[in-house]
């Protein structure tokens, strides 16, 4: 449904109440500019979505009488986090007061009211329901969790994804392995090769935010993989084990460890999708896990151009180049190759990105872009990397739409695709389908 007017402005009083300031439209941002969104941009906030208030910040608006745009001045600014499977449009737009704290870790998507709703400029991008939050059922989880640690008494790396990530984190990936479906997580690695500014397993002493949660403080042996991941894929609908999670470092410096895993794996069984979501700093250890059986890779990245990727990432021993490389590597085993790409309205949506993107996909013979919405300060960001200018920008959805236009063969979504969906029919084999139908 396309609204017919700019939803309102939301505004907070500081302890948590949301209100509407019905005398100002909300406006968007990208890079550090604010702009009008395109009513045929907003679809309400997705089930899921929390709402925001952000301390030391005021929300622009275009005022309702005068068209013209200034501040809401009766609170602090508020923003959405859009759930998993929808990927922001605009960041929300607020003028930062001088001693504002470092927002932590967390998508600021621009968000109004209008009709006893709350919308957002968003698009859904991904149609695989795994990360619904309608679909967690608390005491199966509990059930589910309890029989996995005592089905798996010795296995630490089960008792790290039970007890922490299922249970403290609420990751998703481990809920779905607690209810034995879809894509389990396989966390390897406590060290790190790159020193990302936004981190969500380790932040600095010295930064005021914190990681989301902590790394993985041992080094799991291959049989303690092998263990819970060959019956989950042969169990499991859509199954798929992926190495890489969001509580480790960089997976690719266990590659043996890895490599040993896969080969024993495919001794068992020959289901399911064999992923590791990576850096992609190390493109001979990708050789050597292709080599063993790995079916797809997913390297994250927060841009095509190598003059953005570096400052954020601040790689040790590897450059953007390797990145490249390890895309190719797996494209020539006939694998799956996707990227994780951090979406920032006014970064990824600028002509210079846009070419990158482009040259980036023919390079490596893509398969498929996961549009992430970045999770960072959006001031913080831009500051630490240096960007003071933008550049010309096309908007988000319009850059989907050049690329999904010229790159047909090239996928859009959020999550990393099962086995039956890369080999079978991409349109119908993923868990939900039938919603579609
Ligand atoms: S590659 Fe991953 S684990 Fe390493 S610093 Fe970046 S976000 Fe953190």
């Amino acid at each position: 449904m396309i609204l017919q007017q700019s939803p309102y402005i939301l505004y907070s009083d500081g302890k948590g109440n949301i209100f509407e300031d019905t005398s100002l439209y909300t406006v968007g941002r990208a890079g550090w500019d604010a702009f009008p969104i395109p009513t045929e941009e907003w679809i309400e906030l997705p089930d899921g979505g929390n709402l925001y208030e952000l301390p030391g910040r005021k929300g622009i608006g275009i005022d309702v009488k005068t068209g013209e745009m200034r501040l809401c001045e009766k609170g602090w600014a508020v923003a959405a986090f859009i759930p998993p499977a929808h990927t922001g449009l605009y960041i929300a737009a607020y003028e930062t007061e001088k001693d504002a704290p470092t927002l932590p870790l967390f998508c600021y998507t621009a968000a109004g009211w209008l009709d006893d709703k709350f919308y957002v400029p968003a698009v859904r991008i991904e149609k695989d329901i795994r990360q619904e939050c309608a679909g967690y059922d608390a005491a199966k989880i509990e059930t589910g969790t309890q029989h996995l640690l005592q089905a798996y008494p010795h296995n630490r790396l089960v008792k790290h994804l039970m007890e922490n990530c299922c249970m403290t984190y609420n990751c998703p990936a481990a809920r779905n392995f607690s209810l034995g479906r879809w894509e389990c997580p396989v966390p390897t690695s406590p060290a790190c090769n790159a020193n990302c500014i936004g981190c969500i397993s380790f932040q600095p002493e010295e930064e005021t935010i914190v990681s989301t949660q902590d790394r993985l403080t041992f080094k799991p042996k291959a049989e303690e993989i092998v263990e819970f991941t060959v019956p989950h894929l042969v169990s499991a609908p859509y199954p798929i084990v992926s190495f890489g999670q969001g509580c480790e470092g960089e997976p690719l410096l266990m590659w043996e460890t890895i490599r040993e895993a896969i080969i024993e794996i495919r001794k068992h069984t020959p289901n399911g999708s064999i992923n590791i979501n990576t850096n992609g700093s190390k493109p001979s250890a990708v050789r050597a896990l292709c080599e063993a059986g790995l079916d797809s890779i997913r390297v994250s990245t927060n841009s095509a151009r190598k003059s953005i990727y570096t400052p954020y990432y601040r790689p040790n021993n590897y450059q953007f180049e390797d990145i490249v490389e390890s895309l190719k590597v797996v494209r020539s085993y006939g694998g799956w190759a996707s990227i994780n790409y951090f979406v920032f309205p006014g970064m990824t949506d600028t002509v210079e990105e846009y070419e990158a993107l482009r040259k980036l996909i023919q390079e490596t013979d893509l398969s498929m872009i996961q549009w992430r919405n970045f999770n960072i300060d959006p001031d913080w960001y831009l500051g630490q990397i240096g960007v003071t200018e933008t550049g010309e920008m096309l908007g988000v959805k319009q850059l989907m739409d050049l690329i999904h236009e010229e790159f047909t063969q090239v996928k859009f979504g959020y999550f990393n695709p099962p086995i039956e969906r890369i080999k079978g029919n991409y349109e119908s084999a993923f868990a939900g389908a039938e919603l579609y139908a």
